[in-house]
């Protein structure tokens, strides 16, 4: 487009509304906007915000095009976006199938630009007078991976593995170093729950006065003027959660995505994007190297290597002198068994062998933490006396109970009825798999009335202030035991911390959701790490599960992680699930039950003409309508539809069509799609 002076001409712009296409107006200004330029639109009655795409060539004559206007401040109105982020964003809108200018306007900060004159406060990670601190020497394995990543010019997706505990971080801090030499920026994401002043902490003092931070605690000022500090170039390396992809660095010349497994990169509202899949496009726009570190990646990332796209780099020990901790698994059906005849004093889901662990840990006057996966309130009924749960035989995943009778898959739909007696022992009565952190707690208050115990779960912990000050009190060894759900798993790091007990391991494994094995394999091993980070002595872990042979626990122990990807590939394949299929989540909600489920079953028989009309879809699969896990949330009735595609591109292309036409839904039923779900709630 050119940059200079013409008369009145029509462009293309992206709305913030819920419009997939751009609209046309007119430009009446003397300079020629650049693209990426953010200006006011008026539509209908109102004036929305919306982002100049290009010059319109063949605007339609049937309307009068209406004007739009420039922002108010001089300098807000003169910033555009980048064409690599621009390009992105058509990506996100594209791929996602999110209205473009509502995806375009997350780009722009949510206020106005202050001068540098008027700020008063200060960011503890601001302060260009600290010390800038010493960097360890790095072991043989880092230097590889930092000189290895270095080497790769251009666009390259690196997979870094490290056990928790090996020097990633450290690893990072090197390669950013050498791009803030080459004079270009980094981004560095992590997930929301790890972002605290401990990790900006350790990069503000490797590079005073250089970091900005965005998360979702900021006031809007303060997201503000970090967003102008790195557009300005004032500061080169932003870390925050994955909102932070939408901060328009120039010059951007590394991405990193730490944890890059964790399923909180995933936002599951409006645009419901992957943090690090979003990422790596964005690395190939930007056309510079992206790092995901993970002790456990995920599948996907794993497959990646395997086919190449991906390079791998190994941190195999740790980075200091710690030993990994010792396992130990504990079989519930022996621990019952044994307690049918000699009863015990202890509650019920409280082995000998994890209280004894806690006792001495106590003792010895250091901590000890137990985790309770307790996630949602989907419910899966076990036996406890064999271990047994409902499998769809279509899906191979958990069946949930639904209206106290049935059980139901919420992949294909296919139902059973539930029976009282386990239907593989015989024996046992089928009960609701999982128990609460309150009844943990309640229960430890009564067996150790000396012991300071605290509870983290999302009842306890809501903010970041209360979740920093847990970190606290943990760090100034003013908890003994600390009872939590896997939201405390996560990075955390305590010199005292040397036992962990897992309470119920199996929560996890019948989750219902392909993802069921991985997420507990990530789980376990993580939550392993915590134990004896910093001790001499190895860390002891306790695993209490009704199965001890589950793969995720046979990792945890043997630590063989390649033989644990390599099977739960073999599965995902022969099942036709992610990484080898690509699968869309289209969820139906409405007031009424019986119109809401009408809805449903015309979005699949529009599905299935789809699939009969054109060729490239004859691949397609089409699973349901099936009631969702949580088949009534807040007051709204809910089904889905599960579709499934050898190729991203046509499942993407299918789902387009799909949704395009809803003369097919009642009115007050509404379709959401989720592309590569995450969470099959
Ligand atoms: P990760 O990110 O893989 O969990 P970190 O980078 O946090 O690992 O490193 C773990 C600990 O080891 C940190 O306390 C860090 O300061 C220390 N560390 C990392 N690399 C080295 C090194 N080369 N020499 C000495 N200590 C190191
Ligand atoms: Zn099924």
């Amino acid at each position: 487009m050119s940059t200079s002076s013409t008369s009145d001409r029509a462009i293309q712009v992206a709305v913030e509304a819920p419009i997939l296409g751009p609209l046309t107006y007119l430009w009446t200004y003397e300079q020629f906007p650049h693209p990426g330029t953010q200006v006011i639109a008026p539509l209908g009655k109102r004036k929305v915000k919306g982002v100049v795409l290009g010059i319109d060539e063949n605007p339609s004559t049937e309307f009068e095009l209406k004007p739009v206007l420039l922002k108010e401040e001089e300098e807000d109105s003169k910033f555009f976006l980048p064409e690599s982020h621009l390009k992105w964003g058509k990506w996100l809108s594209e791929y996602y199938l999110h209205p473009l200018g509502q995806v375009l306007s997350q780009f722009f900060p949510p206020l106005k630009k202050t001068s540098n004159r008027k700020r008063k406060n200060q960011l503890f990670w601001e302060d260009p007078t600290r010390e800038p601190e010493q960097a360890p020497t790095l072991k043989s394995e880092q230097e590889n991976a930092v000189q290895q990543i270095l080497k790769s010019s251009g666009f390259q997706t690196h997979l870094l593995l490290g056990v928790t505990g090996s020097g990633k971080t450290e690893v990072y801090l090197n390669v950013l170093e050498e791009i803030l030499r080459q004079g270009k920026s980094g981004l560095v994401l992590v997930p929301e729950i790890a972002l605290t002043p401990q990790l900006v902490d350790r990069f503000s003092k490797r590079f005073p006065g250089q970091v900005a931070v965005i998360h979702s605690q900021l006031t809007e000022r303060e997201k503000t003027d970090q967003w102008w500090s790195m557009i300005d170039g004032q500061r080169k390396i932003l870390i925050g959660a994955r909102s932070a992809l939408f901060c328009p660095i120039p010059n951007l010349g590394l991405i990193v995505v730490d944890e890059e497994h964790e399923p909180s990169f995933k936002q599951e509202e409006k645009l419901r994007y992957h943090g690090r899949d979003a990422a790596v496009v964005l690395g190939s726009f930007c056309k510079c190297p992206v790092i995901l570190g993970s002790a456990t990646p995920s599948m996907e990332s794993w497959e990646n290597v395997q086919e190449g796209k991906y390079q791998l780099h190994e941190l195999k020990s740790r980075a200091t002198e710690s030993h990994m901790p010792d396992v130990h698994i504990v079989d519930l059906r022996e621990v019952r068994e044994h307690r049918r005849d000699e009863p015990s004093e202890l509650p019920f889901w409280l082995s000998d062998t994890l209280y004894e662990g806690i006792q001495s840990t106590l003792n010895r006057g250091e901590q000890a933490a137990l985790f309770l996966n307790r996630r949602g309130t989907a419910q899966t009924n076990q036996c406890p006396e064999c271990g047994f749960v409902s499998e769809c035989p279509n899906c191979a995943v958990s069946l949930t109970v639904h209206q106290r009778s049935d059980l139901v898959c919420h992949y294909c739909g296919y139902t059973e009825a539930q029976t009282k007696r386990c239907p593989s022992c015989h024996v046992g009565q089928m009960e609701p798999l999982g128990l609460g952190t309150e009844l943990v707690e309640s229960d430890l208050l009564k067996l150790f009335p000396q012991a300071r115990i605290a509870r983290a779960d999302r009842d306890e912990i809501q903010s970041r202030h209360e979740l920093e000050d847990l970190i606290q009190r943990m760090e100034k060894n003013e908890i003994d035991i600390l009872v939590g759900t896997q939201m405390i798993a996560k990075g955390l790091d305590f010199p005292k911390l040397t036992c962990v007990g897992l309470v119920l391991a199996d929560v996890g494994f019948h989750w219902p959701d392909f993802r069921a094995t991985e997420r507990s394999y990530q789980l376990l091993t993580q939550v392993t790490g915590r134990a004896g980070r910093h001790s001499q002595d190895p860390g002891q872990v306790f695993i209490q599960t009704y199965s001890p042979n589950h793969q995720s626990v046979q990792v945890a122990q043997s630590h063989q992680i390649k033989s644990f990807y390599e099977s739960e590939l073999g599965e995902r394949r022969d099942l036709n699930y992610p990484p080898f299929a690509r699968i869309a989540l289209l969820k139906i909600q409405g007031n009424d039950k019986t119109k809401t489920l009408q809805s449903s079953q015309s979005l699949v028989k529009r599905a299935y003409q789809l699939k009969s009309a054109f060729e490239v879809f004859e691949s397609v699969q089409v699973l349901g309508p099936a009631p969702a896990p949580l088949s009534r949330l807040r007051g709204k009735y809910r089904y889905q539809v599960l579709i499934k595609a050898p190729q991203s591109q046509v499942i993407r292309e299918f789902c387009r069509r799909l949704i395009q036409d809803d003369k097919c839904l009642h009115s007050g039923t509404k379709v959401q799609v989720d592309i590569d779900p995450l969470h099959m709630l």
